[in-house]
């Protein structure tokens, strides 16, 4: 938007909300304030472009892939689905991922296969079942993310498939997290190989990018990029403040550092149409990354070259995961106090309610907050 523009709008009264963060949770809330009620939106973003860590873009080669890497949508609420389903076509698409374990590509969340494929056995699920409680550690109060693990398959698999993993992504030991980081990941009986079992599990048919142009294209909205919000206070007039950023950092780091987990994205294009046996592998146990993940598996797009990202976790750079552990939840809940008594301000989204969501949980979060704002109610949280 031009500084006329801008001056237009403020010579009208200013902005009903300045949104800052043009995430899901930024653009769900703008999508909504701006048809729903009327209200005049200015939404801002730091970074270049609009979508959050959910954007997407064709490469030099003309490959369509997500900066921030791989995005899959997988949700159980309807009311999420329909929601979205407003802006855009979806492609069906259940992902599925392998993990790199003693020289061998198997499914990765574990299950009958993998277990089979591993040990050169050929069980039943019964079997299976009677495998793993033979092998599983009795863990009084499961509460680490260790626990999770070893109480279900034994350390053996622990070891495998989930500890050096862990300590790779987050720089610490899973028994220093929350249970509800390896929690994520289930452990099978049965032969299902996909990653999520979720009732609605699609990608945006032209990306998420496309999807957020969308949501944002009223003429209510106004969408303002390469901007932090700093730059904005005392310059334009608005009425109140939805704020998606890191929650710490907008508290002036007041009760100290909320620590979030970094990442480096190495994309690569590579002059061959397939390059991996699935859309991710997991490498819990060698190389530096994480996980490699070729974006073409996601969105169905057919090309002569492909495109692969390699993710390397790291203690500094931008937020990504907030680090779910006990003292960081104390700390954040000084912060949520302090977000609370703050009068005209809404924080909603990963960041900013330091929470390990997913895009789902963050549209349910930012409808419920919509919800909140016009005078309605709001559905249970996702998940
Ligand atoms: P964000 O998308 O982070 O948006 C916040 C925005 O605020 C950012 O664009 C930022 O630039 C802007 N901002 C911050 N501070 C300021 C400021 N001071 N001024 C202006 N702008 C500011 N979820 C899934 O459901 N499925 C997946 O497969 C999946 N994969 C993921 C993979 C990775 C590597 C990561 C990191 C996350 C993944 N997620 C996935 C989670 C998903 O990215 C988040 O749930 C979702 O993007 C959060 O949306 P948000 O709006 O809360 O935050
Ligand atoms: N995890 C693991 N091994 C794997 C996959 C996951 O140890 O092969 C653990 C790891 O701690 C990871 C967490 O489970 O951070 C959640 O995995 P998920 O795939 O949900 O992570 P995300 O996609 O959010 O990065």
């Amino acid at each position: 938007m031009s500084s006329t523009e801008v001056s237009t709008v403020s010579k009208k009264g200013g902005f009903d909300y300045l949104i800052v963060g043009a995430g899901f949770a930024g653009s769900v809330l703008a999508e909504r304030l701006a048809t729903q009620l009327n209200k005049r939106v200015l939404i801002i973003d730091k970074r270049q472009h609009i979508a959050g860590n959910a954007y997407d873009h064709y490469d030099e080669a003309g490959v369509l892939v997500h900066r921030y890497g791989p995005h899959i949508f997988h949700t159980n609420s309807r009311e999420v689905f329909d929601y979205l389903s407003g802006f855009t076509a979806w492609r069906p698409y259940e992902h599925r991922v392998l993990a790199s374990v003693d020289g061998q590509l198997v499914p990765m969340p574990i299950n009958l296969d993998t277990i089979n494929k591993l040990y050169g056995l050929s069980l039943t699920s019964f079997e299976l079942e009677d495998f793993f409680a033979s092998v599983a550690e009795e863990v009084p109060h499961i509460k680490t993310s260790e626990d999770v693990v070893v109480s279900r398959v034994g350390r053996e698999l622990y070891e495998k498939f989930f500890r050096n993993y862990t300590r790779k992504q987050w720089g610490m030991d899973p028994s220093e997290l929350d249970k509800s980081v390896t929690a994520r990941v289930p452990v099978r009986t049965s032969r299902d190989d996909r990653y999520f079992t979720d009732t609605y599990q699609a990608m945006p048919l032209h990306g998420y990018t496309a999807m957020f142009s969308r949501m944002l294209d009223h003429p209510n909205i106004k969408v303002m990029l390469n901007t932090d919000y700093r730059e904005l206070e005392g310059v334009i007039p608005y009425k109140e403040l939805i704020y998606t950023g890191p929650v710490d950092e907008y508290f002036g780091f007041r009760f100290g550092k909320l620590p979030y987990r970094s990442l480096e994205f190495r994309h690569q294009t590579l002059d061959k149409e397939q390059h991996l046996p699935a859309a991710v592998i997991n490498h819990p146990n060698e190389h530096a990354y994480t996980r490699v993940t070729e974006f073409k598996y996601l969105t169905g797009q057919e090309h002569p070259k492909t495109s692969v990202v390699y993710e390397y976790p790291q203690a500094e750079g931008d937020p990504y995961y907030p680090v779910p552990r006990p003292e960081n939840a104390e700390r954040y809940t000084m912060y949520r106090k302090l977000a609370e008594a703050e009068e005209g301000v809404h924080f909603v989204g990963r960041l900013a309610t330091y929470r390990y969501y997913n895009m789902d949980q963050v549209v349910a979060q930012a409808l419920t907050l919509f919800k909140r704002l016009s005078g309605e109610g709001g559905p249970a949280p996702v998940g």
